[in-house]
């Protein structure tokens, strides 16, 4: 592609709304146009590198024995009541866009195709004989999220690659499901991203277990934690840990109110005590749907409020407000507890809370800590549960090993479905004894224009962009210096054909530009190999071979940098092929 004649070009200035590094570069690097908050146009560099992500992705799905196909986005509101999830998608959580359409319907953008696949394979499956099935498609999905951000990210509207399968039973979705999962690491392996796959949470699709592969990143909108001993890896919303347990006093002493005044960090409050930090507590106040729930953790942790909406089954799960916490403990923020509260205020407790001998509690009265209080004798055991953040620094639930954290992007996400979707929408074969069984589904997604950005979020310096082979837009950026020489753009001309010729992908910078704006924007753009040819290289029938990641520049014989780039290009796939 002549640059002279691309579309896309860079910027100098850094946007003042892009807050990570990707978001930023991608803008200036003319990867993409916001339109609207959350909703971008992928210009030509993007979309060749999102049709390389799709090619492997496609590939790997097929290699799974995933079928692709292509569902409407353009969805209708009867199927998802049919799966009761209309409710929850518009009124409650509000990220499906829904609207009128001018027969009085009401119709939606999918989110999401749980309720279209399995309207399709309920008409196809008809006995165990027809099972098991898997279809994927690429396609764009709408979310209105409630705050859009980080570009291609989190955005409104973006694409995604979801697989679905169908079995008969258990047995065989732990096959199609593992399946699934190894297609999804050679995905990460063959783009070459650094990543974990982790335990998690399953949110509002439901089912019985699921995995998110994270591409480790700082700016990461996730944390996950894992073992430094064993395998185990999790999202921080599923992750569980152990704690460091204590000797406890052999003798009970009364409980007394102690005043404290502005003393609510745990920290200076068991200072002032003179108590460790984790015979402290903090319970905090819960909105749960029309319900108010009191979580109590050990002083030393914080809630999980992922764990906290499980546990209770509710929608809506927030923080009281100020007001609300007056209201019903009677005092300012910082001053909950659990002895004395209104009876509608359900009290749950996480394990570690439990087991402690005088240990120190808010006592719903501003500037007031009640210490030296035990279960049974001041207050009835609460239901305890896991509900404490597992974070780095705790024991490892399946080892004696320790917890480390990172932040990740979140970039595929696989579930075991189970029945939730076939049953409700009456999805069923015939077993071999012909009675009726709900087939048992599983559903895989890999964000793809997501991954464009997590590699750029993993894979840059301060000059910008720095892609491998497997994904870039272009393998070469191949410039021209001072072009308005004949003889030099006469080279050029040449080179840039004759590397056509050969099949190499080369984006050729023909423009009439100053050497450091063109090379300034090679860097930005972040192709993995430049090729520089002026007056100078000429003069020597060469041409400046560079690679973007590191290295040296070196002139080279034209014939020696094509030898290179084929090279390059081969042992791309190569290690791509080796990596699989
Ligand atoms: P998140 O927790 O990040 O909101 P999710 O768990 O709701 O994502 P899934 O339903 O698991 O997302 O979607 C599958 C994949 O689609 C995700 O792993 C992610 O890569 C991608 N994805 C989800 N939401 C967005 C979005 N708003 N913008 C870009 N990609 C997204
Ligand atoms: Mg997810």
């Amino acid at each position: 592609m002549r640059q002279s004649r691309h579309i896309g070009g860079t910027l100098r200035e850094v946007p003042k709304d892009a807050q990570t590094a990707a978001h930023s570069l991608m803008l200036r690097a003319g990867y993409i146009r916001q339109l609207s908050a959350g909703i971008y146009s992928y210009l030509p560099l993007l979309f060749r590198t999102l049709t390389k992500i799709s090619q492997i992705v496609r590939e790997e799905m097929a290699a799974a024995g995933s079928e692709e196909l292509l569902m409407p986005a353009l969805q209708n509101k009867e199927l998802w009541e049919e799966s009761k999830r209309w409710e929850r998608y518009t009124a409650i959580d509000g990220i499906m866009f829904a609207f009128e359409d001018r027969r009085g319907g009401t119709v939606c953008l999918g989110p999401t195709h749980e309720e279209v696949v399995t309207d399709i394979l309920r008409h196809e499956i008809k006995s165990y004989k027809d099972l098991p099935k898997n279809a994927f498609q690429i396609q764009t999905k709408f979310r209105d999220e409630i705050r859009p951000r980080f570009g291609l990210m989190r955005a409104r509207e973006f694409i995604m690659k979801d697989a679905y399968s169908f079995d008969a039973d258990d047995a065989g979705l732990e096959q199609s499901y593992e399946a699934m999962r190894q297609a999804y690491h050679r995905v990460c392996r063959r783009i070459g991203y650094e990543y974990r796959a982790v335990e998690a949470d399953s949110g509002a699709i439901g089912g019985s277990g699921s995995q998110e592969f994270m591409v480790l990143a700082d700016t990461g909108e996730d944390t996950l934690v894992y073992c430094d001993q064993c395998e185990y890896a999790a999202n921080q919303e599923r992750a569980s840990s152990r704690l460091e347990t204590f000797d406890q006093d052999t003798e009970t002493r009364p409980m007394k109110a102690v005043l404290g005044e502005n003393l609510i960090g745990v920290e200076p409050l068991a200072k002032f005590l003179g108590i460790p930090v984790w015979k402290t507590t903090k319970t905090l106040i819960f909105e749960a749907d029309d319900d108010v729930v009191a979580v109590m953790v050990r002083g030393d942790c914080d809630v999980n409020e992922t764990k906290v909406r499980n546990h209770l089954g509710c929608n809506v799960l927030r923080l009281a407000s100020a007001g609300t916490i007056k209201e019903l403990t009677g005092a300012d923020v910082g001053y909950a507890g659990p002895i004395g509260l209104p009876e509608r205020v359900r009290i749950v407790a996480d394990h570690y809370v439990n087991d402690r001998v005088n240990f120190e509690c808010g006592a719903n009265q501003t500037h007031h800590h009640n210490v030296d209080v035990n279960f049974d004798r001041d207050l009835p055991r609460p239901m305890f549960g896991e509900f404490k953040l597992a974070r780095g620094g705790h024991r490892c639930p399946q080892c004696e090993g320790r917890l480390q954290e990172a932040r990740g992007i979140e970039v595929g996400h696989i579930f075991k479905l189970g029945t939730k979707y076939s049953a409700a929408m009456n999805c069923r074969y015939l077993d071999a004894n012909g009675k009726p069984q709900p087939a048992v589904m599983g559903c895989y997604g890999i964000g793809i224009s997501r991954m464009a950005a997590a590699w750029i979020e993993q894979n840059h310096d301060d000059r910008g962009i720095i892609w491998s082979p497997q994904i870039a837009p272009y393998l070469v950026h191949l410039i021209a210096l001072n072009p308005e020489d004949d003889t030099v753009r006469a080279a050029a001309d040449r080179l840039y054909e004759q590397l056509l010729r050969e099949g190499i992908e080369v984006l050729y910078d023909d423009r009439r530009a100053r050497a450091g704006e063109k090379f300034g924007d090679a860097d930005l753009m972040g192709m993995p190999i430049r090729l520089t040819l002026s007056k100078r290289t000429l003069e020597q029938n060469q041409v400046e071979y560079k690679l973007r990641k590191g290295g040296e520049s070196e002139l080279v014989t034209p014939a020696e940098a094509i030898r290179r780039i084929q090279h390059s290009a081969g042992s791309a796939q190569a290690a791509q092929a080796l990596r699989s």
